[in-house]
C-alpha cells in the first residue's frame, strides 16, 4: 500500500479512539519512533509530548528494551498461565513487589488499565460477598475521575467529562462525591473531608469500596489535588468498613515525582492497580495488588477463587519487558530528571497564565497543563501542533504536556515554546 492508500483504507475501515465513522479527525501516519522522536510517514520529525498517553517513559525503540523482547521472544512470547508459572512473571511480581506499597502481597495481572480496575473492584465485591456482605456492592468515588473504558471501569468515571454519560442509565449507578476542594500544595481545609463523611456514614452498608486516581487526576480533568484528602480518605474507610482501592495506572512509575502517588500521602491502599509505563509503552499489561488478607478472605469465600483469568494473563513478553523497564527506571536518576522536568515545566508554561483563553496553568512532577476557558478544536489544534514540529493531543478544555522522561531540556523547550506559540495564536 502506497501512504495515499493506507489512509485511505484506515479512514474507511479503521476505527480509531472516540473518533467518527461519518466525519473522522485526521490521523497521521508514523513511520517509526525512537526516543522522543515521532517519524511521519513524509519524513516530518515531531517531539513527543505525550508519552503514548503516559506509558512511554524511557522514549521509544530503547535498546535495553528491545533487547528484553528479542531474547524472551525466542524463548516464550506466550504460554497459558492456568497450571504453568514462568520465570519472568514471578520476578517481575517480585519486582514490584518490593516497590509497592508494604502491605500489598498478592498480586494479579491482567491485559490493560481498565481490566485491572475491573479486577480491584470484583475483588472488593467477592471480598464482602465472602464474609456475607452481599449487600455492599457499590462503589463511591470522586467527580471528574477516569478508570478505563470497560463496563464497571466505566461506571466510576466522570459520569459527565467521562465521556460516559451516554450511558448513565444502563451502568451501575454509583456515588459520586465532588473532587476535593484543596488543590495540591494549597493548605488542608477539614471541610474538604466532609462530602466523603456525609457519604460513608450513610451509606457504608452498600459501599464496597472507595476508588481514587491518588493525587493526580488523569483523563478525567488533569486535576492535582492534597495528599492530605488521602490520609482523611484512609481513616474514614477504616472507620465506615469500606475498601480504599488506589487506580496508579497512570500516575504510578516516577510520573508525579514519586515513584508511585500514594507516597506524596504515605496511605496505603487495601488494592493497587498500576498499568500504562509498567512495560514501558511496548506491551499492554497490568496488575492488581491486594493484601494477603484480603486475598485469602476472597478465596476463604463461596467461590473459592477469585474469579477471572484473561487468556493472556502474565503474557512472557510483556512480563520480560515490563521488569527490564523497571530496572531501567530504578538505574536512572528519574527522581532527578523529573524534578527537573517539573520546574521547566513551570519556569516555560507559566507565561500562558496571561493568555487570553487560559484558566490555568498547573505543573507538578513530568506532567504540565494548560486548562483552557473554553473547549479546544482538536483538529485544528492538532494540525497546528504538527506543524510546530510537537505531538501534543489535546481533549476538552485542556491541553497537557507529558513527555519521556529522558527528554533533553532543548527539547522540552521546542515542546513548551510550539505550544505556547500555538495556545497565544502566534
Ligand atoms: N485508569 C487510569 C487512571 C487511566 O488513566 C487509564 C487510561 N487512560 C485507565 C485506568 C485505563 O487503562 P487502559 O486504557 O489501559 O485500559
Amino acid at each position: 500500500m502506497t501512504t495515499q492508500e493506507l489512509l485511505e483504507f484506515d479512514r474507511e475501515h479503521v476505527w480509531h479512539p472516540y473518533t467518527s465513522t461519518i466525519n473522522p479527525l485526521p490521523v497521521f501516519p508514523v513511520e517509526r519512533v525512537d526516543g522522543v522522536t515521532i517519524t511521519l510517514a513524509d519524513g516530518r520529525q515531531l517531539i513527543d509530548g505525550m508519552s503514548s498517553w503516559w506509558a512511554a517513559v524511557h522514549g521509544y525503540n530503547h535498546p535495553v528494551l528491545n533487547k528484553a523482547v528479542e531474547e524472551q521472544i525466542q524463548k516464550m512470547s506466550h504460554v497459558m498461565f492456568g497450571g504453568f508459572t514462568h520465570r519472568p512473571a514471578v520476578e517481575l511480581a517480585a519486582k514490584i513487589l518490593k516497590l509497592a506499597p508494604p502491605s500489598m502481597d498478592k498480586l494479579f495481572y491482567a491485559d490493560s488499565g481498565s481490566v485491572a480496575v475491573e479486577v480491584a473492584m470484583k475483588m472488593a465485591i467477592q471480598y464482602w460477598q465472602s464474609q456475607g456482605f452481599g449487600a455492599k456492592n457499590h462503589f463511591a468515588t470522586i467527580r471528574s475521575g477516569y478508570h478505563g473504558d470497560t463496563w464497571h471501569a466505566m461506571s466510576v468515571c466522570d459520569p459527565v467529562t467521562g465521556m460516559h454519560g451516554i450511558f448513565s442509565g444502563v451502568l451501575p449507578v454509583q456515588y459520586f462525591i465532588p473532587q476535593p476542594s484543596v488543590k495540591y500544595g494549597e493548605a488542608w481545609d477539614e471541610t474538604a473531608i466532609r462530602p466523603l463523611q456525609d457519604l460513608l456514614e450513610k451509606k457504608s452498608d452498600e459501599i464496597a469500596a472507595l476508588i481514587l486516581e491518588p493525587v493526580v487526576q488523569g483523563a478525567g480533568g488533569m486535576y492535582f489535588y492534597s495528599p492530605m484528602f488521602l490520609v482523611r480518605a484512609r481513616e474514614l474507610c477504616n472507620r465506615y468498613g469500606v475498601l480504599l482501592i488506589f487506580d496508579e495506572i497512570a500516575t504510578g512509575f516516577g510520573r508525579t515525582g514519586k515513584l508511585f502517588a500514594w507516597e506524596h500521602a504515605g496511605v496505603e491502599p487495601d488494592v493497587m492497580c498500576i498499568g500504562k509505563a509498567l512495560t514501558g509503552g511496548y506491551l499492554t499489561l497490568s496488575a492488581t495488588m491486594t493484601t494477603g488478607k484480603i486475598a485469602d478472605t476472597i478465596c476463604a469465600g463461596e467461590a473459592g477463587c477469585f474469579m477471572h483469568g484473561p487468556t493472556f494473563m502474565a503474557n512472557p513478553l510483556a512480563c520480560a519487558v515490563a521488569s527490564a523497564s523497571i530496572s531501567l527506571l530504578l538505574e536512572s536518576n528519574w527522581q532527578q530528571k523529573v524534578l527537573s522536568i517539573e520546574k521547566q515545566l513551570k519556569d516555560e508554561l507559566s507565561p500562558a497564565v496571561s493568555f487570553r483563553g487560559v484558566e490555568e496553568v498547573r505543573v507538578l512532577g513530568a506532567i504540565g497543563v494548560l486548562e483552557m476557558k473554553e473547549p479546544v478544536d482538536m483538529a485544528v489544534l492538532q494540525q497546528r501542533f504538527v506543524e510546530e514540529g510537537i505531538w501534543v493531543r489535546p481533549f476538552g478544555r485542556l491541553v497537557y504536556l507529558m513527555p519521556p522522561f529522558i527528554i533533553t531540556s532543548e527539547e522540552l523547550s521546542r515542546l513548551t515554546h510550539g505550544l505556547l506559540k500555538v495556545i497565544g495564536g502566534k
